[in-house]
């Protein structure tokens, strides 16, 4: 397949300079039309082979190797002109055909050499998928954007809390989304402050803003995080609400939402 490409590249790519060899062979030496024939094919074929043959972004490892097979190709292929004009007749314009008999398959070989993938640099095909981070899930800040941070694991659905310490904090009843820490990344730390909250658990807020972000039971291997800093949209539903008992007398329970007590 890859030999394939190789050739309808090269047959193009020769094809034209074949074109500019028979239009020079009007008006200079033979020798003189091929060797700027070949040299006119030299950049043109560079760019063709890296797209559309190897897969490789063009670059300066391959465009010296594929300038050194070419010149080393074309000294052996003028070799081979030249025996084949001067020593055994063959008519001139066929000449160059005799040429490319030898250096089509002998280039093909260069050049896969000369554009693999270095072992230990950035410098991949394009055709295979680059190795990434883990990719980012969901993204949220305060409202100032001194506290930002992105999850790259997976996302709890929604638990709201109706204990007084969340209203306290919130303004309202808690909301939150939860996450490993391991998958949680702090983008922006500048405002994040931390309040203990109790025994075992922490709340961290901007500072700035006074945004309430996350909730962090310290013992455990998951962060909270307070749903509506979430950039949206979040993909989550709420599942249940906790502490009911708590709640407040301003509002009504929703009673859609599964219930708990405590
Ligand atoms: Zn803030
Ligand atoms: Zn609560």
């Amino acid at each position: 397949m890859q030999f394939a490409r190789f050739l309808v590249v090269g047959a193009a790519n020769t094809a034209a300079s074949y074109v500019i060899y028979l239009l020079l062979l009007l008006v200079v030496d033979y020798r003189v039309a091929y060797t700027v024939a070949y040299v006119a094919g030299l950049a043109g074929g560079y760019l063709m082979h890296a797209r559309f043959v190897f897969g490789a972004r063009p670059g300066a490892r391959s465009a010296a190797s594929y300038l050194v097979t070419y010149a080393a190709m074309y000294l052996v292929s003028f070799l081979v002109l030249y025996v084949a004009v001067d020593r055994l007749s063959v008519p001139k314009p066929l000449g160059m055909l005799a040429a490319l008999a030898f250096t089509v398959p002998a280039s093909f070989i260069l050049l896969r050499w000369g554009f693999r993938p270095p072992p230990d640099s950035g410098e991949t095909p394009m055709t295979k998928v680059e190795d990434a981070k883990p990719a980012v899930r969901a993204t949220g800040s305060c409202l100032c954007g001194a506290v930002r941070y992105e999850v790259t694991g997976p996302l709890r659905d929604v638990v709201e809390c109706h204990c007084a310490m969340c209203r306290k904090t919130h303004g309202h009843i808690g909301a939150y989304t939860a996450t490993p820490k391991v998958a949680l990344g702090i983008v922006e730390a500048r405002g994040l402050k931390w309040y203990q909250s109790s025994a075992h658990a922490r709340r961290g807020f901007c500072g700035e803003c006074g945004g309430s972000v996350f909730f962090d039971p310290v013992q455990k291997d998951y962060m909270a995080i307070a749903a509506g800093t979430l950039d949206s949209p979040t993909g989550l539903k709420t599942v249940v609400q906790i502490h009911v008992a708590s709640a407040s007398d301003y509002y009504r329970i929703d009673d859609s939402i599964p219930q708990r007590l405590d």
